[in-house]
């Protein structure tokens, strides 16, 4: 058996050795499509012994990502080994020690598929009580519980795919009221789930002008030229607060490279990993084979923010990220706020909860809402920055009031402000969603988690909002 496999990894090297380098583009077509991936995997700068190996182990049937992943896997042991001690590292057997690292390695499984979320209420296709783009859906009309009914408005957001009941219990906690699920997908280039529980009136919407691009090619006209024909991709994923690590940058660099020797279409299982990257890192095509991330600049612009809304101030491209990754899609909050615009032809008063850089205020303020008094609460220094810094470029004539921490805000610190300005309009936040999302399955422990259950102090605050404001209209 051992002789039969050292066999054909002898085969594969031989092979490689004969056909990476100039010749590559010419022999390309006819080779078969493992052939082709072991040639991808070479060009990528992968040793052909280990690509060979990889292919072994991992089944005919395995895809592209899993034979980096395995190769990947097999090089920080080997980096891991360098530091072990000479008696502990793991003895040559009959197939030699590399030969037993691999076989010890595990071959990733298809990942489990995710069970514990809330597909349940999900409207399909995700628009709520309606976009401005798409035909009216059959509920156009809906009455609020009695406690519910505003003034003040209330609006509360969070991620659309939470786990199994947090919708239900958000929406017991904030007066019965049904989530409104809405994918910004309607609305932009960019998929963003969303759900949010309000109590708006929802007749004679009206959306911002001009209606942002809709679609990847509308939004970026120049990635057009480079874009291949086997990237479907018309809409990018929803944009995370963070554009990938290091390690997969250079994978995709390597992947990207490896295309260069080719003229024709890569092998599918190429297409499919570099497609796959693609979709999970929101890449553009800006080049000849050549994917990159979204710039900064190209987040607030999909966002629906001014361009450098996020920009100066000595704040990181890391955190202006960040900070984009869990923003407002303005143009979608917009266009369930845009009915206050008649409500109050002379402006708001905004309590804004975990204000972030601001998507509501920029939501309102393109609406042409007055803004008089906004009370924002949100931790980070470096958001509240770019909000006062948006507020002063802007030329704002009402009062920005800013609180760091939520927990600043009981009932005395409320009563004064309505007092002194005659009570607050709208309660708009959306509280931090770490301990929700998919994407962050570690600290995934429900609303009751660290961050998420900031959730009740939204609850807390409308509550007191509220009864502030009946007894002053007693
Ligand atoms: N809707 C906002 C972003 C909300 S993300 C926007 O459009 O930008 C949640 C925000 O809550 C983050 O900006 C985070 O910094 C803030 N936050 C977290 N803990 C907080 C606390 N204890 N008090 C106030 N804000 C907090």
């Amino acid at each position: 058996m051992i002789a039969l496999l050292n066999a054909t990894r002898t085969f594969w090297m031989m092979f490689m050795k004969m056909i990476v380098g100039p010749r590559t583009r010419t022999i390309v077509c006819s080779l078969s499509e493992n052939e082709n991936s072991l040639l991808f995997l070479a060009n990528m700068g992968y040793p052909a012994e280990e690509a060979s190996i990889a292919m072994e182990r991992c089944g005919p049937e395995a895809s592209f990502s899993e034979l980096i992943d395995f190769m990947c896997a097999a090089q920080m042991a080997r980096e891991e080994d360098v530091y072990l001690p000479e008696d502990e590292k793991p003895k040559l057997n009959s197939g030699g020690y590399k030969r037993k690292m691999y076989n010890e390695l595990p071959v990733r499984k298809k990942q489990r598929a995710i069970t514990d979320e809330e597909p349940i209420h999900l409207p399909r296709p995700m628009i709520g009580f309606g976009v401005p783009t798409e035909s009216l859906p059959a509920i156009v009309q809906r009455t609020l519980p009695e406690q519910a009914i505003g003034p003040p408005f209330f609006y509360y957001e969070n991620v659309a795919l939470a786990p199994k009941g947090v919708w239900d219990t958000m929406s017991r906690f904030l007066y019965d009221v049904e989530p409104e699920f809405v994918d910004s997908k309607y609305f932009c280039a960019t998929a963003r789930k969303r759900g949010y529980i309000h109590n708006l009136p929802i007749e004679d919407r009206f959306p911002l002008l001009p209606l942002p691009p809709r679609t990847i090619h509308e939004a970026f006209p120049l990635t057009k030229k480079w874009w291949p024909s086997w990237d479907t991709r018309t809409k990018l994923n929803c944009l995370q607060t963070s554009i990938g690590s290091a390690r997969l940058a250079d994978r995709i660099r390597k992947a990207m490279k490896a295309m260069e020797n080719f003229d024709g279409e890569p092998p599918l299982m190429v297409q499919k990993y570099v497609l796959d990257e693609c979709r999970k890192w929101n890449l553009l095509w800006v080049g000849r084979n050549k994917a990159s991330p979204l710039e900064t600049d190209e987040f607030e612009m999909l966002m629906g923010f001014p361009r450098n809304h996020t920009r100066g101030g000595g704040i990181s491209r890391t955190d202006r990220y960040k900070s984009l990754g869990n923003a407002f899609q303005v143009d979608t909050v917009a266009y369930h706020l845009s009915v206050l615009k008649d409500l109050y032809p002379n402006g708001i008063n905004v309590l804004s909860l975990f204000s972030g850089i601001g998507g509501a205020e920029v939501a309102l303020y393109r609406l042409g809402i007055p803004l008089n008094n906004v009370v924002s609460v949100e931790i980070s220094e470096v958001n509240r920055n770019i909000l006062r810094s948006w507020w002063e470029q802007t030329n704002q004539k009402g009062n920005l009031i800013d609180f760091n921490d939520i927990q600043q805000l009981n009932g005395d610190v409320l009563e004064q402000m309505i007092d002194s300005f005659g009570g607050f309009d709208l309660v708009i936040g959306g509280s931090p969603c770490n301990n929700l999302t998919g994407s962050n399955r570690v600290t995934r422990d429900g609303l009751e988690g660290k961050d998420s259950s900031l959730f009740y102090d939204y609850v807390r605050i409308v509550d007191l909002v509220k009864s502030i404001m009946s007894n002053r209209r007693v």
